[in-house]
């Protein structure tokens, strides 16, 4: 099991599963549709229950007709997972890094950041957006999200805490790697 709190202990790099995370925020690497997917989206909505998706196609029918664009985020209620919100956002789809991936993603960790701050949330838990399905290199978007998340807690103190949240010990040691 893997533990490192970074950014004067506002950052927590961890291992587990994050449907199983008892903060006020768990992000969710949707996409565009909100209807749900594979990994780590399928985990939330299967734990979560129906209550989620009903307050996505809320959503898609109120504010967002043609899909959440790659980038942006929204929230919903947790539903029966341990946590109070779940921050929807959409990762970019690896490409060949020349169609701004990296603008994307981090967009997609600031504006989920923004989503927690606005609700006055303490603590957020992110997954590795884009690393699975979405095929984006796992040393780049660690990069990436790192200084997404350094650069928006410089800037706000909330929310207080942000877990890193890492389906495998390799992926967070990669992040771990990467970053230094
Ligand atoms: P994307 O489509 O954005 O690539 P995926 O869900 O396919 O999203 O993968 C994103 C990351 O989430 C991957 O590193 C994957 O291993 C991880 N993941 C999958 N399920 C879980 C889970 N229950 N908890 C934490 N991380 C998970």
């Amino acid at each position: 099991m893997i533990e490192q709190h970074l950014l004067n202990g506002r950052l927590i790099v961890e291992t587990g599963d994050i449907t199983e995370k008892n903060v006020d925020a768990v992000v969710n690497a949707a996409n565009s549709s909100l209807m749900g997917g594979g990994g780590v989206d399928g985990a939330i909505h299967r734990r979560g229950g129906p209550e989620i998706k009903a307050e996505c196609k809320t959503i898609r029918q109120t504010s967002y007709p043609d899909g959440l664009p790659a980038g942006e985020a929204v929230h919903t209620t947790a539903g029966e997972l341990p946590a109070k919100y779940v921050i929807h956002t959409v990762g970019p789809i690896w490409k060949d890094g020349q169609a701004n991936e990296s603008e994307i993603l981090s967009n997609a960790y600031r504006n989920s950041l923004q989503q927690a701050s606005t609700l006055k949330l303490g603590s957020i838990a992110f997954p590795a957006i884009s690393t699975g399905i979405y095929g984006y290199p796992r040393e780049k978007a660690a990069r990436v999200a790192f200084d997404s998340i350094n650069d928006f807690l410089e800037k706000n103190d909330i929310p207080e805490k942000v877990f890193l949240v890492f389906y495998s010990e390799l992926d967070a040691q990669i992040f771990l790697d990467s970053i230094r």
